[in-house]
């Protein structure tokens, strides 16, 4: 096609279109932005601490320090019943910190209504979790912890929405929501 033609056709789109490629563009784009820049919805005067500072307790020391559901899911890889958790409905704007240590995983930018009943988020804050294979079910699934306290928080599948197509699947009582 010649490139006037092309230029023709493009002018004669309607702006929505424009619009909306536009807002793609930027999508793609806003996920390096929202880890990047995750900082801005901490809280002011939050600390909070990273994951090079690791928190080790014996199975013990954890129960006393939980709550009976957080330990059953963050030390015993436990999975909470879908729709139970408050954060299901959390839209507020903030931080979502490991209900064990009080590292910060998730930002509310990052999060989004899956419809499954558990928290759900499509990226996370860079360093916050490692990963493992599990098969605890027939089929493998990928397990993900948190990176400063071994914690039990969720499993990982790949059918989030764009721009990432990650589904992290957060059991709620593992997290702790820190509003901006
Ligand atoms: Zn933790």
């Amino acid at each position: 096609m010649e490139r006037r033609t092309l230029l023709k056709i493009l002018s004669a789109l309607p702006l929505a279109g424009a619009a909306a490629a536009q807002t793609k563009r930027k999508e793609v784009k806003s996920v390096e932005e929202l880890q990047k820049n995750w900082k801005s919805l901490l809280a002011e005067g939050a600390a909070v601490p990273s994951a090079s500072e690791p928190l080790k307790l014996d199975k013990e020391e954890w129960r006393k320090r939980l709550e009976p559901a957080s330990f059953k899911v963050l030390r015993e890889e436990g999975t909470e019943r879908a729709g139970t958790s408050p954060l299901n409905g959390e839209k507020r704007a903030g931080v979502f910190v490991c209900a064990g240590c009080g590292l910060p995983l998730f930002t509310s930018e990052m999060k989004y209504e899956s419809g499954t009943g558990w928290p759900s988020f499509f990226t996370t804050i860079p360093g916050a979790f490692q990963t493992k294979k599990d098969f605890l079910l027939i089929y493998p699934r990928t397990e993900y912890h948190c990176a400063r306290c071994g914690g039990h928080h969720g499993h990982v599948f790949d059918d989030g929405p764009r721009p990432t197509g990650l589904r992290y699947c957060n059991n709620g009582v593992a997290l702790k929501f820190v509003p901006a």
